[in-house]
């Protein structure tokens, strides 16, 4: 297509032009690779008639490739400067695709469907590594549109949102996202394509938005799974029996749901925590 990708030099440029000087608060690492673009573009399955969210275009290293790849592109940018430079960007970077971008200077934590001229329906994004998973939960949440994705996270945080029940790393974060998706671990990304380098590997994720697998209210089975994994070396009877009154109680709703008291958290999927809070919910 008609877009000049951002390399080294131009990512030199524009930080030194803007005078930004990333900070790890806001997970500032900017991707100075056009081949790690090009990927990440590729790996999102993109149509012509998706609308792209991003969250954090930082320079716009990753939205100058989306533009070219979908219909529309709405970029949430936290930080005011760069949320400044966004468009202007677009139009020397990519002329004639530019009245695709639309940029918001907001918190991506905060958007909510309201916020957006069309809904989106691909997340495509090189997340602020200390909020990727609450963010990922937030908009999977907020924004029923959003049919499909491909993020960049820390490579540990990748392994915990693809994680299957009974592996290590299976937690929290994992059942939740599986309550709205099929997700899985999508490959590595080199640390050299970042500027700064970061300290920590990073990963890529994609994810397919699934149907609820239960129509028990999601935040009653999302309070269960925080006490499941709160103690989760304990048995769930035991784990469970603050948030049920009592072991006893617990054990009754383990029971109902056909899930053995004696297991730990760790061994079940979010089908099953739905079980076990709909026993709850029915008494
Ligand atoms: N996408 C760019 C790239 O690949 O070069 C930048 C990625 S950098 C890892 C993360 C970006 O997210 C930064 O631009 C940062 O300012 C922004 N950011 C941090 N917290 C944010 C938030 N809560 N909402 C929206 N953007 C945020």
């Amino acid at each position: 297509g008609d877009v000049r990708l951002l390399g080294p030099a131009d990512v030199r440029r524009l930080a030194e032009e803007l005078g930004v000087r990333p900070t790890k608060k806001l997970g500032q690492n900017f991707v100075h690779d056009p081949n790690t673009v090009r990927r990440i573009v590729a790996g999102a399955n993109l149509t012509a008639d998706d609308v792209a969210l991003e969250i954090g275009p930082g320079l716009g290293s990753l939205t100058l490739a989306l533009l070219d790849a979908c219909r529309a592109v709405v970029a949430v940018e936290i930080d005011p400067v760069l949320a400044s430079r966004l468009e202007r960007t677009a139009a020397e970077q990519a002329p004639g695709l530019a009245e695709r971008l639309t940029v918001l200077p907001a918190d991506g934590m905060r958007v909510t469907a309201a916020d957006f001229p069309q809904p989106p329906t691909a997340l495509v994004a090189n997340l602020p590594y200390n909020v990727s998973v609450p963010v990922v939960l937030h908009l999977l949440a907020e924004l029923p549109s959003l049919r499909h994705g491909l993020v960049m996270v820390q490579s540990e945080v990748a392994d915990r949102l693809a994680a299957r029940p009974g592996s290590k790393v299976y937690g929290v974060p994992s059942v939740k996202a599986a309550w709205y998706a099929d997700v899985r671990r999508a490959g590595p990304v080199p640390r050299a394509v970042f500027w700064p380098i970061p300290n920590v590997d990073s990963a890529l994720v994609s994810f397919v938005r699934r149907d609820a697998p239960s129509t028990v209210d999601r935040e009653a089975v999302f309070s269960l799974v925080d006490a499941a994994f709160a103690q989760r070396r304990k048995t769930l009877r035991a784990a469970l029996a603050g948030w049920a009154g009592s072991a006893a109680l617990a054990e009754r709703y383990l029971v109902a749901a056909g899930v053995d008291p004696s297991t730990r958290g760790e061994q079940l999927d979010v089908a099953d925590f739905a079980r076990i809070a709909q026993a709850r919910t029915s008494g």
